[in-house]
């Protein structure tokens, strides 16, 4: 076990606000902030565990993997003046402490009903919008187009980040409720919505983004998007002769993506970013762990276009910029040359318009599902959250939403 002293000395850090802003203003899934760590206090593991769990069964993921300084500990008074309280370091300890001690919570099914919900998409919203019906007796079949279940949790977040195990625990517990597992079952072609709709009561869309945006370097091999590279890391197929490699992109998606090239014997990582480290959006500590690992931020510059004989990219031809009212404009006459045998695009993914469009669903200017205050979209019976609804989502956001959504589905099937 970690240092108890020091557990204790960060949660008696803790004030025990009245007003929690820590839980309300800042934790989407509004753990219950104050109560775990005062357990902390009083030595109650298996209590601050406990309650933990019962709010929200991806605890270990979300102390593990929240932006916590943009959510909870962005919003602890204790910042105000000093450091914040480190709720997410709190939150790993109490789940790391139940997994070392093989103490579990139970995932409860409530009395049986007879309506049926598909959820499709086994990401964290799928599985929370799952987990919260079957929870209240519904029947309920998640429908995932990969072989596994996890979505972006099992194939976009690596394992240096966040253990498979702790996914693939939260999907047995759910598989002893009696949740419907079906894998390679891709929506749109194997289901679609209309089919769904004559054989369950409700239908929960939480596909993700899945389309990655890219844009057009010219006809070279070895330029990849941050999902096939993320996946191929995740599956243990190792991508080969990556040489020098270049990610371009600043979120927590290209740090991932960086340490996994360097993971895959990469020659050289750089990361490609257009503005500054100042506006770059992803986690210090990620950035600080990718620079730990050997990769090479270099900032304020745009990548063109690529240069090499034939298919064989050799190096960018990239610009250098400033930043103009936040934004990053290219400085005239500043081009130069970054050697790469390989590029990672890494600038964001977007919800696959077509797919969506084909099922008649309507979408915001974005290309988001568009949804109402309680995630229900343009179809009748049809609900939304998660990444596919939102843009820059966090996994605990998705969580949120799918909540939400839950809430409505289940308003709706008692109402009818
Ligand atoms: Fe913080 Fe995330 Fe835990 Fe909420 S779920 S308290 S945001 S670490
Ligand atoms: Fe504790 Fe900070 Fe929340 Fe106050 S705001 S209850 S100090 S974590």
């Amino acid at each position: 076990m970690e240092n108890l002293e020091e557990i204790k000395q960060k949660a008696n850090w803790c004030l025990q606000c009245k007003t929690r802003p820590c839980q309300e203003k800042g934790c989407p899934v509004h753990t219950n902030i104050p109560e775990f760590i005062s357990k902390i206090k009083e030595e109650k593991f298996k209590e601050a565990y406990d309650i933990l769990q019962e709010n929200n069964i991806f605890s270990h993921i979300c102390g593990t993997i929240c932006p916590q300084e943009d959510q909870c500990e962005g919003k602890c008074v204790r910042a105000i003046k000093q450091v914040p309280t480190s709720i997410g370091y709190l939150e790993k300890f109490i789940n790391e402490w139940a997994e070392e001690n093989n103490y579990e919570f139970e995932y409860k099914v409530g009395e049986e009903k007879d309506k049926k919900v598909a959820v499709i998409g086994s990401g964290p919203a799928g599985l929370e919008c799952a987990y919260e019906l079957r929870k209240q007796g519904y029947k309920v079949t998640i429908f995932e187009k990969d072989e596994d279940y996890g979505g972006i949790l099992r194939y976009g977040i690596p394992d240096f980040r966040l253990s498979k195990d702790i996914i693939q625990n939260i999907i047995d517990k759910l598989k002893k409720m009696e949740i419907v597992f079906r894998n390679n079952t891709c929506f749109g072609k194997d289901i679609k919505i209309d089919d769904l709709k004559n054989e369950f009561d409700a239908i929960f869309l939480g596909i993700g983004a899945e389309k990655p945006s890219t844009y057009d370097l010219g006809d070279f091999e070895n330029i990849y998007d941050s999902d096939t590279f993320l996946r191929a890391y995740n599956n243990r197929k190792y991508l080969e002769k990556l040489g020098d490699v270049v990610v371009i992109g600043g979120g927590n998606v290209a740090m991932d993506s960086a340490r996994a090239a360097i993971r895959m014997n990469a020659k050289s990582v750089s990361i490609l970013y257009r503005r500054d480290e100042e506006h770059m959006p992803a986690r210090k500590i990620e950035l600080e762990d990718a620079i730990k690992d050997g990769v090479i931020p270099v900032f304020l510059t745009r990548v063109i276009k690529g240069k090499g004989t034939g298919r064989k990219l050799e190096k960018l031809e990239c610009i250098k910029t400033e930043i103009i009212d936040h934004k990053a404009i290219d400085k005239v006459n500043s081009e130069f040359e970054y050697k790469a045998d390989s590029v990672v695009f890494a600038i964001g993914l977007k919800p696959n318009k077509e797919l969506l469009q084909k099922q008649n669903i309507e979408l915001n200017e974005y290309g988001l599902i568009k949804v109402d205050e309680n995630c229900r979209t343009s179809i009748e019976k049809v609900y939304a959250g998660g990444d596919v609804m939102e843009s820059k989502s966090t996994v605990c956001r998705a969580i949120s939403s799918a909540r939400i959504a839950a809430k409505a589905i289940i308003s709706d099937l008692e109402s009818r």
